[in-house]
């Protein structure tokens, strides 16, 4: 046999996944000369306006070797089947820890971990401040409808972590071995197959939810345990290594009998808490962990109708039930990269949510359900924040943003919004236009107290993306503050060994350690590090 890969076969909006007799037909082959068909990778392709097609790269056998002519030579390569696997990572197996393994936090990292780690025959004790997703979802549904803040069970807390009620986009830069793996598991806890192959695969948080079950239940299987409404309160740390951990049980009994904190011993710490974990990186700190700012983004949610995304996007009279809501990209054209503005975590068809941490603060993000099939297009717009020179300079603009917000609110929640068209003219509202926000605006003007800097650079932004989205402006609606695009703190790591640079046992995961973003890269990085552990006693 031959193995050829072909690129960018391309095939009709209404045939998708209809790949061999599109590949036969641009090969000019029989469909049955084709075997061992496998599709690598697709994506929707919707560069002529009005004409969006599916793009497939494939891979395929043939009998005999064979040359294509034409058009179809272009996308035509000889290939072979070699397939890079976890073991052939260079420092698989070169970390060693203790054979037990306290992991904090069951968000994407520390679940990730946990299995992994429970595969290679690690032992280990998960803590998650919050509640399993069902008894999540309820509080959630609440602080909707009552404003009754829980800060441990919320949009940002409690299994899942901050990936449970997203936009579930499963995206990812840079494809690699540890994320790949992060998709297969997904399909093996029930997830549609597509997310392997998709360029741009989402699932939605309804599906999010069900999958995280499965891996509560199978973590359980492998005799891993999961400690909901505890969290990590304090760590004791001798001669430049990790020896115990504080745990206080957060649950409301034990709350009103003012009760249960303990300290036990332990090896080997993963933290995998996340980035809103504020109060990590201040005990962190106090304990002498080596800590350095970082870069991050800051801006707004803007939210237009779907309809106009999708006709500029697709073009006119596409049926979107088969391509799905649109989405953009648009960044300005800026030399000067702490101006520029750009959009992040765009939510076709999504909902805007409050996702507060910390009570008195407030901040928003956007999520969605698998079909996007909501009226609403949603997206960050945010700025570059530079690097603080002072460690916590970056999470404290952050914490004053969210706290200016809330006030401006009216402290219930409510967010601050205007028009794009009254952003621009320095004015707030009389009337705001209807939001997916559940718990309602306050028409504001942004200039009053959002940072001037971010606003300047928001203003130019919006300018620019309505020359390549016309009525961007006209039809926008913002509702701010978004602050949390990415951690503004990184816990420094050695990244061979994923191990904190001064504490030894430390081991510091995902997007709370600041070197992740996203879903399936903060899974990706609990895998990594199982990858390259070996049991040390
Ligand atoms: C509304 C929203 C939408 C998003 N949409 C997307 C999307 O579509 N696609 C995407 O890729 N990313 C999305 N993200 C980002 C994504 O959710 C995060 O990048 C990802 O969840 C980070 O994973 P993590 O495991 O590092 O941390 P987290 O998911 O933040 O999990 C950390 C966990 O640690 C727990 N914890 C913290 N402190 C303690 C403590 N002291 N004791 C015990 N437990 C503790 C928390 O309760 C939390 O459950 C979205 C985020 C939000 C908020």
């Amino acid at each position: 046999m031959f193995t050829y890969r072909y690129r960018e076969l391309p095939v009709a909006l209404e045939k998708k996944g209809e790949v061999r007799n599109a590949l036969a037909r641009e090969l000019r082959l029989n469909p049955e000369e084709i075997f061992n068909l496998e599709v690598e990778r697709f994506a929707l392709d919707s560069r002529r306006k009005g004409a969006p097609h599916w793009s497939y790269n494939v891979i395929f056998d043939v009998e005999h070797p064979f040359r294509a002519s034409g058009n179809a030579a272009r996308g035509l390569i000889e290939a072979t089947r070699e397939r890079e696997t976890l073991e052939s990572d260079p420092l698989a197996g070169s970390v060693p820890m203790a054979s037990h393994v306290d992991i904090v936090g069951a968000g994407p990292a520390g679940l990730w971990a946990a299995l992994h780690l429970l595969r290679r025959g690690f032992t280990v004790d998960l803590y998650e401040q919050g509640k399993p997703v069902e008894e999540r979802f309820r509080d959630i549904r609440r602080f909707f409808a009552d404003r009754i803040f829980n800060e441990h069970s919320n949009v940002l807390f409690g299994e899942g972590g901050a990936g449970a009620f997203s936009d579930g986009k499963l995206n990812t830069r840079s494809r690699n071995i540890f994320s790949e793996t992060v998709l297969r598991d997904m399909v093996d806890f029930g997830v549609d197959s597509h997310v392997v192959t998709f360029a741009k695969p989402h699932i939605g948080t309804d599906r999010l939810v069900l999958m995280l079950r499965q891996i509560r239940a199978e973590i359980a299987r492998l005799g891993g345990k999961i400690h909901f409404n505890t969290a990590l309160e304090d760590v004791e740390i001798k001669d430049g290594r990790i020896c115990a951990i504080k745990l206080r049980d957060v649950s409301s009994v034990s709350q009103a009998l003012n009760s249960a904190t303990r300290w036990q011993k332990c090896e080997a710490l993963v933290l995998a808490t996340g980035h809103s974990a504020r109060g990590i990186y201040e005990l962190l700190a106090a304990r002498g962990v080596t800590l350095e700012s970082k870069a991050f983004a800051m801006g707004v949610r803007v939210e237009h109708p779907q309809t106009l995304i999708n006709l500029k996007q697709l073009g006119k009279g596409v049926d979107t039930r088969l391509t799905g809501a649109a989405e953009y990209f648009l960044a300005t054209p800026t030399l000067n990269k702490t101006s520029s503005a750009y959009s992040f975590c765009m939510c076709p068809g999504g909902v805007l949510v409050p996702c507060a941490s910390e009570p008195g603060t407030l901040a928003t993000n956007g999520m969605s359900y698998s079909r996007r099939n909501g009226h609403t297009a949603n997206g960050a717009i945010v700025v570059p924040v530079e690097a603080s020179e002072t460690t916590f300079g970056g999470l404290d603009f952050q914490r004053k943003t969210e706290r200016d917000a809330f006030e401006v609110g009216g402290k219930a929640y409510a967010a601050p919004a205007q028009t794009i068209k009254s952003f621009l003219a320095h004015h707030a509202d009389k009337n705001l236009p209807k939001s997916t926000y559940p718990c309602g605006l306050v028409a504001c003007n942004m200039w009053d107290w959002l940072d001037k800097k971010i606003c300047k650079s928001l203003a130019e932004g919006f300018q620019n993306f309505d020359r390549k989205i016309p009525g961007f402006i006209e039809q926008g609606l913002i509702v701010a503050p978004e602050t949390r695009t990415s951690s503004p703190v990184r816990i420094t790591r050695n990244n061979d060994t994923l191990e904190s640079v001064n504490t030894q046992g430390l081991f510091v995961l995902g997007e709370g350690a600041g070197y992740s973003g996203g879903i399936v890269t903060s899974a990706a990085d609990g895998v990594r590090l199982a990858v390259r552990a070996k049991i040390s006693k």
